[in-house]
């Protein structure tokens, strides 16, 4: 082994003992938090075909960083350039130094100061490969990407974001001392190649940019200066990496190690839930706090509110300063989470952070909520309107339509109230409560015999089909259960040339991907208009029962907001296929509103002359 040693690598050694120390302290820690049967599977699962997915996502999302690319390239390459630059770095200078040694154990160090221990050979080939060439182009890979992450901090909008991370001091440190690494390794190499090789560079071969900055640095300065100023650079470069490495576990940067434990346990099927767990530790840790979140937030871009999108609820809950403000600040669109370029389980963290308060809460604004069977009729379709419904008379008139029209006899689970889906309950964090109300539901729904449980409410229809056990009993949304009987010509509908923005509900939509039918359905009676801000991209309507911070006069800023982008291409009508969007939308949008159902029940042409079972 070779033993070739100075003080300033001090600093760089204890830094990388200490990351590891800790890197390795808190993973372990965290995974034996982990439930039994969670960990159980990892191990079943190390040693299947998901390893090999975990790494090929590793390489493509911590290394390449695609989905950054996918969002803006220029972002794309600036990550890139970080992450793929530096482990380059990392690999080709300890191939360069093994090779050079011909001893493949060395300490850390020595591949980081090469430069420093072995200037007169740092422009040769080694065993034929021309690694100092090679060096040189990678630190100019990674300062390209310094150059762009300050640009960045100037005008993010370049890149493609309209805001930006406001940063913890922690992080304003190591990201100071991140831009300062790679310049000072390009001074530090300069400053030693121009003092110790005063040669020409043999052509096409070694440091082309380091050593003819260090010829023309000395030819300025003279050796005098150089010789004074190689140690403190040298010093500087050891410094800030040693700094960078003790402020990682405390600062953003945690997640360049902990992306990676969390894409292979996401590969293994161990995610967040709605309670918490110690998988959470990993998904806060891997957030990179690149704000990618912010932008698409309509909190921030029409109620003027910058401090609880994603990125600041884990960073506040990553430094136990979270707070109910912040955590039930949010409307649980899930927009944010289809932007999160490491795919992060956003709304389950939202989730399971309001869960997490279970039992502590002393105002329950649901605490009333309980079940009672006050249902009537009866039929193998039973119709759960939803407290929702049930404040849009339009709506339910409209079903009533068309269960008859459609010929089925119905069994209304909720017209006169007296039941919930539990989720209110669930999104205040009530979850043991949310279960009762549920288990109450399921027993109603066994008891009077359904086949099939038609909803209006894409908040209900999410419950039935995540939380229920509803062994038996198909759920639809109105819009799956009028399309399938329109298809069975139980129902007929006549065409016209209304115009119409349909507005992709975010329970039905980014929720359970519920897009086809109700464009499909709608374009029976109208003609509807494409937007950009659909299907998984579509705006919230702002009145979501998820956020119980904001104010009425901030809802209305949201939902008049997201109905003037659906009514700019000149509509008649903004349709949606949600209560609470109906009622947000209705209060503050140019143009009328309606719901699916009522469109459909206006344009009813004919009653079946025989009643057919369900599913005909
Ligand atoms: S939550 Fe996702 S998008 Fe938001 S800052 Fe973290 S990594 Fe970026
Ligand atoms: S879920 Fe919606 S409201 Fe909540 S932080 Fe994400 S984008 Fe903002």
């Amino acid at each position: 082994m070779n033993t070739h040693f100075d003080s300033f690598v001090i600093p760089f050694s204890i830094g990388v003992a200490f990351l590891f120390g800790v890197i390795l302290y808190r993973y372990i820690k965290w995974f034996f938090a982990l439930p039994l049967n969670w960990r159980y599977r990892f191990g079943k699962k190390i040693f299947s075909y998901r390893t090999i997915t975990a790494a090929w996502e590793c390489v493509q999302e911590s290394i390449l960083h695609l989905s950054v690319w996918r969002r803006n390239a220029v972002l794309g390459y600036m990550h890139m350039s970080f992450a793929l630059g530096w482990l380059m770095l990392i690999v080709v200078g300890k191939l360069e130094t093994s090779a050079y040694l011909k001893d493949l154990i060395n300490p850390p160090y020595l591949h980081v100061f090469f430069r420093f221990f072995y200037p007169q050979e740092s422009f040769r080939f080694h065993h034929g490969f021309n690694y100092a060439f090679l060096m040189d182009i990678l630190l100019i890979f990674v300062l390209s990407g310094v150059a762009l992450a300050v640009f960045k901090r100037f005008r993010s909008k370049a890149l493609g974001m309209k805001k930006t991370t406001k940063h913890t001091t922690g992080d304003r440190v190591a990201l100071s001392v991140l831009w300062l690494i790679f310049p000072a390794r390009l001074l530090a190499e300069t400053v030693t190649c121009g003092l110790k090789q005063p040669v020409p560079l043999p052509t096409a071969l070694g440091n082309f940019m380091t050593h003819s900055l260090g010829e023309g640095l000395r030819n300025w300065v003279g050796t005098d200066v150089l010789s004074a100023m190689e140690m403190p650079v040298w010093w500087l470069y050891s410094i800030a990496l040693g700094v960078f490495f003790v402020a990682m576990p405390f600062s953003r940067y945690m997640h360049i190690f902990t992306e990676i434990p969390y894409i292979f346990l996401k590969n293994y099927g161990i995610r967040s839930t709605d309670e918490p767990t110690s998988m959470d530790n990993f998904e806060i840790q891997a957030c990179s706090r690149c704000g990618i979140c912010i932008d698409p937030c309509q909190l921030q871009s029409s109620a003027g509110i910058n401090d609880v999108q994603s990125v600041y609820y884990l960073r506040d809950r990553r430094y136990n300063m979270l707070t109910d403000a912040v955590t039930d600040n949010c409307l649980m669109c899930g927009r944010c989470e289809t932007k999160c370029p490491v795919h992060l389980d956003l709304m389950k963290l939202r989730q399971n952070g309001r869960t997490a308060r279970e039992g502590e809460l002393v105002h329950n604004r649901y605490a009333y909520l309980h079940g009672s069977d006050r249902s009537e009729g009866q039929g193998r379709v039973g119709y759960f309107a939803g407290c929702m419904t049930l404040l849009q008379p339009g709506v339910i008139e409209s079903m009533r339509k068309i269960f008859e029209a459609a010929g089925d006899d119905v069994w209304w689970a909720d017209r006169e109230g007296g039941v919930c889906c539990g989720r209110p309950l669930k999104l205040s964090g009530e979850l043991k409560a949310a279960r009762r109300l549920m288990d109450y539901n399921v027993q109603l729904f066994k008891k009077h015999k359904i086949r099939t449980l038609v909803t209006s409410c894409p908040i209900c229809l999410r419950v039935f089909k995540e939380e229920y056990d509803l062994e038996g009993i198909e759920v639809l949304h109105h819009s799956q259960y009028i399309l399938r009987r329109i298809e069975a010509a139980r129902l007929t509908v006549t065409g016209s040339d209304i115009e119409v923005a349909y507005h992709d509900p975010c329970e039905l939509g980014r929720g359970l991907k519920i897009y086809k039918e109700p464009r499909k359905l709608l374009s029976k009676v109208a003609f509807v208009q494409k937007f950009r801000e659909s299907k998984r991209n579509a705006l919230c309507c702002g009145g979501s029962l998820a956020d119980t911070e904001l104010h009425s006069a901030q809802e209305n800023a949201i939902a008049a907001d997201a109905a003037q982008v659906y009514a700019a291409k000149g509509a008649q009508v903004l349709v949606t296929s949600c209560p609470q969007c109906k009622d947000s939308f209705k209060r503050n949008s140019p143009i009328p509103v309606a719901d699916l159902a009522e469109v459909i029940a206006a344009r009813i042409a004919s009653k079946p002359k025989i009643p057919q079972e369900f599913g005909a």
